[in-house]
């Protein structure tokens, strides 16, 4: 196994690719935050959402009215360090690299081959007299990841328990949590709900509303619709035409979930507004990764798969005491959020971060710099070679997931190929690090 069938590039059909232009984003001066003193902070990251779908950051619809309607602090410039969960909350709540946490791959599913062991914002808050808590959907925060026992207090209700309004389930807890801390006592809340993440189950009233008056892709009727549905339907389709299609319908199905999501929000909001928290805590927004629809032309659906920006760029939005409404562009990426916090509230750092206070600097760069390219590198789950190989160096066509696979033979197919977690952990840690430096990129394996 080599680097270069792990992450590779360029052996897709470059031509079929649709380039998505690049931000025109300089590095931006730092962040006019203010010193300020909060009682807690709620960090709602909502899990799977893409930037591109707030108003806010452009979006022609405005799918997150009552939200948005706070006098936020919006960056933009903002990156994850990885496409998917597991290295990226681990490089939020760490702020290192996943090359330096390691928390990057599995090779039985949910276990990571090197479980979360970094010292964590969490962790340290807990310890200074903070009370901590945990709610989520998200699988990946459990014992086995080492994520969950960084947490005082951790909430998981699965999305395939709750249904789709999966934070709308979590708040009744998150309140009651909230309505149980003494008055004088700090806190930190983390919220990480998985209304976004597929399988897509966004109530029919709204499909027709965001639809906007248009008739429904064939498909859109259909519950449970997951990416490899749709990366089915993509692969068996013969004409552009059917392939546009399936594509407007993962789009709309997702677009669908946001007023949900916005109900749940707002209702969130309120709660805080009438126990008068929301001048006495620091709110942060923002998501692990975004979701592939499609975007590039040759039938990704999901995250996990490529540095597209669909996957790569997040919204980062600041509401608390102090803290003026307004846009600063500022190229940031998800490890440099939580020093930013500390330096606001005057907690001290952790200590040999890779994160930065963005009250001091921007960054030169971040990830987004490669992301028209066809680097594969997180490959979702195992990483397994033959999964790299393919997403890397067949066309498309030939890579469709048939319905009906079980999703766990497959992984434990592919794990079973992978020998060596440590090498594995090596090569995609690398990898991660040649896309920060911005390394000439390999060629692909043969
Ligand atoms: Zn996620």
């Amino acid at each position: 196994m080599t680097a270069a069938l792990l992450w590779a590039l360029a052996c897709t059909d470059a031509e079929a690719l649709k380039r998505a232009p690049l931000p025109d984003l300089e590095a931006g001066p730092p962040l006019g935050l203010p010193d300020i003193t909060v009682r807690g902070i709620l960090f709602i990251e909502v899990d799977t959402l893409r930037r591109d779908r707030l108003a806010q950051y452009g979006y022609p619809t405005d799918l997150l009215p009552s939200f948005a309607e706070r006098s936020w602090h919006q960056i933009n410039g903002h990156s994850a360090t990885s496409a998917w969960t597991l290295p990226s909350v681990s490089s939020l709540f760490s702020s290192l690299e996943p090359a330096r946490h390691g928390t990057l791959a599995h090779l039985e599913p949910g276990i990571p081959t090197h479980p979360f062991a970094s010292p964590s914002w969490p962790a340290e808050l807990g310890a200074s007299g903070w009370t901590t808590g945990l709610f989520t959907g998200n699988r990946w925060f459990s014992e086995n990841s080492g994520l969950s026992p960084i947490f005082q207090t951790v909430i998981r209700k699965p999305k395939e328990e709750t249904g789709q309004a999966n934070l709308a389930a979590l708040l009744p807890d998150l309140i009651a949590w909230l309505d149980g801390i003494p008055e004088e006592q700090n806190f930190y809340a983390h919220l990480q709900p998985m209304d976004m993440h597929d399988p897509y189950n966004p109530p029919p009233a709204d499909i027709t509303d965001v639809s906007g008056g248009e008739p429904l892709p064939f498909h859109v009727g259909a519950e449970g619709l997951a990416r490899r549905h749709f990366e089915s339907y993509w692969h068996e389709a013969t004409t552009d035409d059917e392939r546009h299609e399936i594509e407007r319908g993962a789009a709309l199905l997702y677009d669908a979930q946001i007023p949900g999501l916005d109900r749940a929000l707002a209702e969130l909001m309120a709660e805080l507004d009438s126990r008068g928290l929301l001048d006495e805590i620091l709110v942060v927004f923002s998501a692990d990764h975004g979701e592939m629809l499609g975007d590039n032309g040759i039938g990704d659906f999901g995250h996990g798969i490529r540095w597209h920006q669909a996957e790569a760029q997040l919204p980062l939005l600041l509401l608390g005491p102090g803290i003026e409404p307004g846009v600063s562009d500022c190229l940031s990426m998800n490890i440099d959020i939580w020093p930013t916090i500390v330096s606001m509230i005057g907690v001290p750092p952790l200590s040999d971060i890779d994160g930065i206070d963005l009250r001091e600097a921007c960054r030169a760069s971040v990830r987004g710099s490669v992301w028209d390219s066809d680097v594969i590198l997180d490959v979702h789950g195992v990483a397994s070679t033959d999964s790299a190989l393919n997403r890397t160096c067949r066309s498309g066509r030939d890579r469709g997931t048939p319905l009906g696979d079980d999703a766990d033979a497959t992984e434990r197919t592919r794990a079973e190929k992978l020998v060596d977690g440590e090498q594995l952990v090596s090569l995609l840690g690398q990898a991660y690090a040649d896309i920060v430096t911005e390394k000439p990129q390999a060629e692909c394996g043969d």
